[in-house]
């Protein structure tokens, strides 16, 4: 049970090159080590406040990519604990990776693929959706899983996704929001808006 700031407050005075992480989620992407398949900070802050984390609680994040949402969720209070599952062997090491260097190093790596991971892992009171979404079964059995005022988030880029959301958003009700968010880039000697691909988010609580 050690305080991960509290490690990372440690770190800054023993080991000069130790990063300073704000205490607000919606971290900088470059925080964490990853190969572009990350939710990017400003879709991450949102990501997280719909998770709404309460003490104790323990998060499923399904595809955890770089597990940046698991490692915010265990930065937000040192209560918490998340699971990260990720079928990629590669990804599954870099989240290991960067839950140590981020101070969380009690986060659960399960390296497979849902709904199969799924099998006897404790029931979450929330769930973070960043991937395998659309695999057959995973939001079904997601939705199964979680506890009864546990929430659900999940985040769609395809349409092929956010028409499995759009369809759970007209079953359960919840909120389906679009994020569009855009960045000035440089255009000659000038600057113009450069659209991230939108993302539509449900979120929902059981
Ligand atoms: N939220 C992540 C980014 C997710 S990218 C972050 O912030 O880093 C989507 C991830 O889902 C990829 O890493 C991909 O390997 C993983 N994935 C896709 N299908 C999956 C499945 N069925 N089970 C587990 N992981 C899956």
């Amino acid at each position: 049970n050690i305080n991960p700031l509290n490690v990372l407050a440690l770190d800054v005075e023993s080991t000069p090159d130790a990063r300073i992480l704000p205490l607000a989620s919606g971290l900088a992407d470059h925080l964490f080590e990853h190969d572009g398949q990350i939710t990017k900070r400003e879709i991450r802050a949102m990501t997280l406040s719909a998770l709404a984390p309460r003490r104790g609680e323990l998060l499923w994040d399904i595809g955890a990519g770089s597990g940046s949402v698991g490692i915010e969720w265990m930065l937000a209070h040192p209560s918490l604990r998340a699971i990260a599952i990720e079928a990629d062997k590669e990804r599954a090491a870099r989240i290991r990776r960067n839950a140590s260097h981020c101070g969380v190093p009690g986060l659960v790596v399960i390296e497979g693929p849902a709904p199969k991971a799924f099998a006897r892992l404790e029931a979450p009171d929330a769930i973070f959706i960043g991937g395998g979404g659309s695999d057959a079964g995973v939001l079904e059995k997601a939705i199964k899983a979680l506890r009864t005022g546990g929430r659900l988030v999940a985040n769609a880029v395809t349409l092929e996704m956010e028409g499995l959301l759009l369809v759970q958003h007209n079953k359960h009700g919840g909120d389906l929001i679009r994020i569009a968010i855009s960045r000035a880039a440089p255009v000659g000697s000038m600057q113009a808006w450069r659209p991230a691909m939108p993302v539509t988010q449900w979120s929902w609580v059981k």
